[in-house]
């Protein structure tokens, strides 16, 4: 069984897929970490994302896998845990940069089908449900207004002891929307067949159970 759950940034799909995932006893991967670590390997080497031949050596040589440590999913970057770099400020843009270019969706795109062979998996990201496993059993769309998925990210800034405007957060988010969307492989959409579930007025617990409902009647 594989779970895709797509939406844009700050929708909530990691919270709400880690709490599906240990209340159904799935895997979860997170494939945005994938593309940041792209993104941390570009920014440490200098390399210009728009340089073919730099980004073709880098997509050969690169390494990235994730390691379970006690249910916490760590990245690691040719040998080296970067879970906590990759979630720098900076590293959103510029992975959301770097994954409009084919040859990176492409490496990914590997490496991601590979991770989803595993029994029972919950996957999140842009393009789960309509490039990566468009024949996933279960596809949702979860979306929030621009000023709650910016609200709740800097919630979680603050917990970390990081000062950011939320007239920046939503800016960013604004500006990464039209990225992600916008780009012409594989961009954020909505799959044919997705449920979509606007998360807004709604708290995550409340989410998480509506889900459950879904893919328990999935299930059969
Ligand atoms: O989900 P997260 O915010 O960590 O993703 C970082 C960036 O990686 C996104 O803004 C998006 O551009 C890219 N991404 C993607 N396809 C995915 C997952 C992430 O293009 N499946």
């Amino acid at each position: 069984m594989i779970i895709a759950i797509d939406g844009p940034a700050g929708a909530g799909k990691t919270t709400i897929s880690k709490a599906l995932a240990a209340r159904l006893g799935y895997t979860y991967i997170d494939t945005g970490a994938l593309y940041r670590g792209f993104a941390l390997k570009a920014q440490r080497e200098g390399v210009d994302i728009n340089d073919d031949a730099r980004l073709k050596k880098m997509c050969d040589e690169i390494s990235l896998y994730f390691k379970n440590d006690d249910g916490e999913l760590r990245l690691y970057l040719d040998g080296a845990d970067v879970t906590k770099e990759i979630r720098e400020p900076q590293m959103s843009m510029m992975a959301s940069d770097i994954s409009a270019r084919p040859m990176v969706r492409e490496a990914l795109l590997h490496v991601q089908r590979e991770l989803g062979r595993e029994r029972k998996v919950i996957l999140e990201g842009r393009d789960i449900g309509t490039v990566v496993f468009p024949e996933a059993d279960c596809k949702f769309y979860l979306d929030a207004s621009v000023e709650e998925r910016a609200r709740r990210r800097h919630k979680d800034f603050v917990k970390a002891g990081k000062e950011v405007a939320i007239e920046k957060l939503i800016e960013d988010i604004k500006q990464r929307d039209h990225n992600d969307s916008s780009r012409k492989h594989a961009p954020l959409m909505q799959a044919d067949d997705a449920i979509h579930i606007d998360s807004t007025n709604f708290s995550f617990d409340e989410v998480i159970d509506q889900l459950v409902t879904i893919i328990k009647n999935k299930q059969g």
